[in-house]
């Protein structure tokens, strides 16, 4: 078994804060216009103010402040896992945070009328796209959504509960019902992810419910062939084909990944108690899922042998992107409102406990 370029950071996930700008909402609100966190970019640190005399300083791998560009954040938090996936391993971004704090933004803005503002998806199919070729790779993508444990085709909307599968002796989790579909230049995708976004918001006033009620999995299958001399070690991972050997000392090899890009759902607690029906049945999912995503990540940086993958859904697809050999990002988001000191705490606490 080869090993991934740089040891030290597959299996670990590296956690990324990021504060969005004040908006007219915050600003409107907060009278006394102060902000509840204050930023050290420099040495990494989040000092979260608890009222006018004490503050309490956290460390993440990386700290972007308000004006932080997208080129940035893609280029620190999402292209090491793209690397990492054009070398043949899987690899995953997510982003939470509450309802509102830039998640959609950091990841899946189209960027249309100004390309800097380009999101994570859109870059990181860039990225693929321009180091794959034509002819002899493929890019194929599946655009689902999860909600309350139910997969949803947000390519193809007819096609509802999805079911997960996973191959018994390789671990390889697919989703067989959902569309694929291969990616011919950015512009292509650009198209299948506003369907996928038009798709999202038709299926959420259907179900008559909040986009921010579900996680949004962008899954990017890369596939790539090699030229490998025969003495070079081979991965478990490579399909060799050695029908192809044209008698000399090369040969030919497919090294396939997967990229996951996960929009997770507004980690918000709805109040139960106050909450019935459809509102109560949405919050124990969504808490459900990201309380088993937080257990596992919490397990992977214990170095725990036990991951509780199978707890939910949301964890099950994440499996064979998720620890290993593969590399995981995780950005959290957040706003810089006083009034949403509690929120922004638990939002600070997942990422603390990631790391
Ligand atoms: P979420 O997906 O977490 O609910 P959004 O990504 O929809 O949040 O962001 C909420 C609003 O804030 C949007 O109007 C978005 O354009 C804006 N926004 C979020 N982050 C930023 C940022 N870093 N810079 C500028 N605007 C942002
Ligand atoms: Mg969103």
């Amino acid at each position: 078994v080869h090993s991934n370029e740089d040891d030290s950071d597959s299996g670990r996930v590296r956690v990324a804060v990021r504060l969005r700008p004040r908006n007219a909402d915050d600003l409107l609100s907060d009278a006394d216009f102060a902000d509840c966190v204050e930023l050290q970019p420099e040495m990494r640190r989040l000092k979260l103010r608890k009222n006018n005399w004490s503050s309490e300083s956290y460390r993440f791998d990386e700290v972007f402040t308000e004006s932080a560009s997208q080129r940035r954040v893609y280029e620190v938090v999402a292209k090491p896992v793209v690397e990492s996936v054009l070398n043949g391993y899987n690899g995953t971004v997510m982003a939470y945070g509450q309802t509102g704090t830039g998640k959609t933004y950091t990841l899946g803005r189209l960027g249309n009328d100004d390309a800097s503002e380009r999101g994570i998806m859109v870059r990181a199919l860039e990225d693929i796209i321009a180091n794959t070729s034509p002819t002899s790779d493929s890019v194929e993508i599946s655009y689902v959504q999860l909600y309350m444990e139910s997969i949803q085709d947000l390519l193809a909307p007819e096609k509802i509960n999805i079911p997960i599968t996973e191959d018994p002796r390789t671990g390889e989790v697919s989703l067989p019902g959902a569309a694929v579909v291969k990616i011919r230049d950015i512009d292509h995708f650009l198209q299948q992810l506003q369907i996928g976004e038009a798709n999202r918001h038709a299926a959420n006033t259907k179900l008559n419910t909040e986009s921010s009620r579900s996680h949004a999995i962008l899954m990017v299958y890369v596939r790539r062939s090699v030229h490998k001399k025969v003495e070079d070690e081979i991965s478990s991972q490579e399909k060799v084909n050695r029908s192809d050997v044209p008698g000399g000392s090369r040969i030919p090899i497919v090294r396939k990944s997967k990229l996951l890009i996960v929009d997770l759902a507004g980690s918000e607690r709805v109040d139960k108690s106050g909450s019935e029906g459809q509102l109560l049945e949405e919050a124990k999912f969504i808490n459900l899922s990201l309380t088993s995503l937080g257990k596992c990540i919490n397990a992977l940086a214990e170095n725990s042998p036990h991951i509780p993958i199978r707890d939910s859904k949301l964890t099950r697809l994440l499996r064979d992107s998720f620890g290993g050999s593969a590399r995981t990002s995780l950005i959290i988001t957040i706003g810089p409102s006083a009034r949403h000191h509690a929120e922004t705490t638990s939002t600070i606490m997942f990422g603390q406990r990631a790391m």
